[in-house]
């Protein structure tokens, strides 16, 4: 089944033949008094309309076991939740703002280290000690689109007895399926490409290995971050148009790409394999495609903040994947957190900015933001 027809068609088959899955509110289910068995017994622990959109999740990416939690970064907090004291992670210099900030507020207080490295396609065995537990990757990296190379990673990573997780948010599995790589763990923002629409919070972990399958539900029990029944049937349905959407939004951005590369008023565009012909063989050999975010910055002389002003579609606004296109400046928005150093080495200027390209039409997107760029000059 190609994954167009699993998002559609993965909860076909249910009680009443609704085309549609039924959604469950209950918190609590009557057990058998005998055996004190049910399938369900509270719904924090699980219930069926989560257990049905953690069964799509699992289907996407080819998983045995998929989680639905109440937020990226509750399942990224799920899956920094099977270290133990002493533990280190690595991770991308450039890494998502909400987990730079867990590594850097929280980490220290459950005796966890988090190294930040520039480029983890370069990591070698030194850089790995007994210690190190995990590498936390993202590809491509966010805002500037580098690509590293997720089986040579996972070969080092297990040489050296560490975990692979990677935050998938801004390929999800129609473009990259990180499991079939070798990765341990996958982890998602749904809120992004999966809702899709601006409307609904929520985050995803998938994986094939039975222990920590047990220890990302164990963290929906005892930490609680779990998504609600209604939310968990918005975003089964959501879901249904992903690869449409996705499909829609990756053809505008590869357009974008094109028009602002021969651009006057632009210099620099990043988008996934845009750096180098080796980043550009890699992606294509673990992706199937570029996605839909990508990258720019105007020419010395042009007023940024005028071009902002000036356009017409694109909203000013952090966030990503959904129906309408946004803007944002990342060095003062998604990754204010890092030190202007460390945004320098990861190749974030304060001028960088970042487009995620909606469904709207290519013509009126191209036509708004040629407007923009002349009003800026
Ligand atoms: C948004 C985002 C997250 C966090 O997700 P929330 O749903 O906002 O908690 C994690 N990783 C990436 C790459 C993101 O873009």
């Amino acid at each position: 089944m190609h994954i167009q027809t699993a998002a559609v068609q993965t909860l076909r088959d249910h009680e009443h033949g609704a085309v549609v899955p039924p959604v469950h509110l209950a918190s609590t289910f009557e057990l058998d008094a005998a055996t004190e068995d049910a399938a369900y017994a509270y719904q924090r622990g699980s219930n069926p309309t989560r257990a049905q959109l953690e069964q799509v999740l699992a289907t996407l990416d080819g998983a045995e076991h998929g989680f639905a939690f109440a937020t990226g970064m509750a399942a990224t907090a799920a899956v920094f939740s099977t270290l133990q004291v002493g533990d280190q992670v690595l991770l991308p210099a450039s890494v998502y703002g909400g987990t730079f900030r867990f590594v850097d507020k929280v980490f220290p207080s459950r005796g966890l280290t988090g190294r930040f490295v520039d480029d983890l396609g370069a990591l070698t065995d030194a850089d790995f000690t007994p210690a190190t537990k995990m590498v936390f990757v993202e590809t491509p990296a966010n805002p500037t689109l580098r690509i590293t190379d997720l089986r040579r990673l996972v070969e080092l990573a297990h040489r050296h007895g560490a975990l692979v997780a990677v935050d998938n948010t801004f390929m999800t599995p129609v473009l990259q399926r990180p499991l079939e790589l070798g990765a341990d763990v996958v982890v998602q923002s749904a809120t992004k490409y999966l809702a899709g629409h601006s409307d609904l919070l929520a985050g995803t972990v998938t994986t094939n290995d039975p222990a920590l399958a047990e220890a990302y539900a164990l963290a929906q029990k005892a930490q609680g971050g779990v998504l609600s029944p209604s939310d968990s049937f918005r975003l089964i349905q959501a879901i249904k148009t992903l690869p449409l959407r996705l499909d829609r939004q990756q053809a505008n951005a590869e357009q974008i790409v094109a028009h602002l590369r021969e651009h006057d008023d632009v210099t620099t565009v990043f988008y996934p394999g845009s750096h180098s012909e080796d980043e550009a063989r890699i992606h294509a050999s673990q992706a199937t495609g570029g996605g839909a975010v990508l990258s720019f910055e105007l020419a010395k002389g042009l007023d940024r903040v005028r071009f902002i002003q000036a356009l017409r579609y694109p909203v000013y606004a952090v966030s990503l994947g959904g129906v309408e296109s946004l803007i944002c400046r990342p060095a003062t928005m998604t990754h204010e957190a890092m030190t202007p150093q460390a945004r320098a080495a990861a190749g974030i200027s304060d001028e960088l900015l970042r487009l995620s390209v909606g469904i709207e039409n290519i013509d009126d997107l191209i036509e708004d933001l040629d407007q923009a760029l002349a009003a800026a000059r």
